[in-house]
């Protein structure tokens, strides 16, 4: 009997063989380096027919850490016996002890040498547990499920079945930069693109020192999803460009145009990094209509003013859907805490700048 976990994963089986084993490959690599970095010991990792099967002592912490790989579809803590009914009845009615009243056998033969067929194992091994442990067999609202998968000559048993994120595994999409502030939004939104199989770094504009103490933190919960891909940072005081241009556009009376002039910065410095470092595209977590700078005329603008590809994965969420995944990702209580408001937002934003009003006051405040 080995204790080990069985790792499903989704997207992965649909592609062709090439593009399956380059994934599969970074998937196992993913694995690897949460298995290390979680000080979790394991003895080897098999890959097999849309499963990958981490033997393992410690199930409960390795099924934790997986838990947070893009990539996996579900988790299952399991032991593997050798394909033999007698075996199979006996660990199974140790594993069915005191997990609840109700319950059903699923059985999947991924290969097939097993001579029973997993509808014959489903019934004779329900009948067997349901008499020895007084249980009942309920097929739509039961307590726990015993799970047996035929693979290679070998029975995994297991009880649980983890739901995990799924997406693509960190590193087969290439890498992007995102701007992440201390907000809400903006770590969804790199999150998410690590969850597409991107290595995301993370570019920063320090306003505020609490602002900035904020971000340290989002950027560590973010590594714990990252693996595979240490997260690079780059950090800039954004105080004297931010304080000279209000200053300017005060002067002219024109204040409302500050939060256009701030993202645009934010754009052009991401893009410089990108051509210097290799970056494909830039992340933001702008929303469509949020605040009110959020217009979709102003980020159409705010796209003109570079020629990299700019990406917005939670432009078309609600404002509580994001907050939904920013609970779950951990960032949400981090970005909630109070912070003093952006001191260069103008009361009244600009919605709706088109590019040459921005080229004349660039011209009128730069001369
Ligand atoms: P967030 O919740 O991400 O702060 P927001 O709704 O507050 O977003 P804005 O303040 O308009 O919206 O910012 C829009 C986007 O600009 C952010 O999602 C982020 O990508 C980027 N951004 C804003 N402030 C910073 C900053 N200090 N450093 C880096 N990027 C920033
Ligand atoms: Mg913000």
């Amino acid at each position: 009997m080995d204790d080990c976990i069985i790792v499903r994963y989704g997207e992965i089986a649909l592609k062709s063989d090439q593009t399956r084993k380059w994934w599969n490959k970074t998937l196992l690599e993913n694995m690897k380096d949460c298995l290390e970095k979680n000080n979790i010991t394991y003895s080897s990792i098999d890959v097999k027919l849309g499963r990958l099967i981490v033997y393992t002592k410690e199930k409960k912490e390795a099924s934790i850490a997986l838990r947070n790989v893009f990539g996996i579809t579900s988790l299952s803590p399991a032991v593997r016996v050798e394909a033999d009914f007698e075996k199979i009845k006996d660990k199974c009615l140790e594993l069915s002890n005191n997990k609840g009243k109700k319950f059903r056998v699923s059985t999947r033969r991924i290969t097939k040498e097993f001579p029973m067929t997993s509808d014959k194992v489903n019934g004779a091994l329900g009948a067997f547990l349901k008499e020895k442990l007084d249980l009942e067999v309920n097929l739509t609202n039961f307590d726990f499920e015993m799970g047996i998968e035929f693979l290679d000559g070998y029975a995994y048993l297991f009880t649980e079945r983890i739901k995990t994120f799924g997406g693509l595994p960190i590193g087969v999409q290439g890498k992007v930069i995102c701007l992440v502030s201390s907000g809400i939004d903006s770590p969804v939104a790199a999150w998410l693109l690590m969850k597409r199989g991107c290595q995301v770094d993370l570019m920063h504009f320090k306003v505020t020192e609490e602002g900035y103490k904020k971000y340290t933190k989002i950027k560590e919960i973010l590594q714990k999803f990252s693996y595979g891909h240490e997260i690079k940072d780059y950090v800039i005081d954004g105080v004297p460009y931010l304080s000279n241009t209000k200053q300017k556009l005060c002067e002219k009376g024109k204040d409302k145009w500050m939060c256009i002039f701030c993202k645009k910065r934010f754009l052009q410095e991401a893009e410089r990094t990108c051509n210097e470092e290799g970056y494909l595209a830039i992340i933001t977590g702008e929303n469509l209509g949020q605040v009110a700078s959020q217009t979709l005329k102003n980020l159409v603008l705010l796209d003109s003013t570079v020629k990299v590809t700019v990406l917005r994965p939670v432009l078309t969420y609600d404002k509580n859907e994001i907050v939904g995944m920013a609970r779950i990702i951990g960032t949400y209580e981090i970005s909630k805490e109070k912070e003093p408001k952006c001191p260069f937002t103008p009361n009244y934003p600009m919605t709706s700048g088109s590019a040459e009003e921005l080229h004349n006051i660039e011209m009128m405040i730069w001369d």
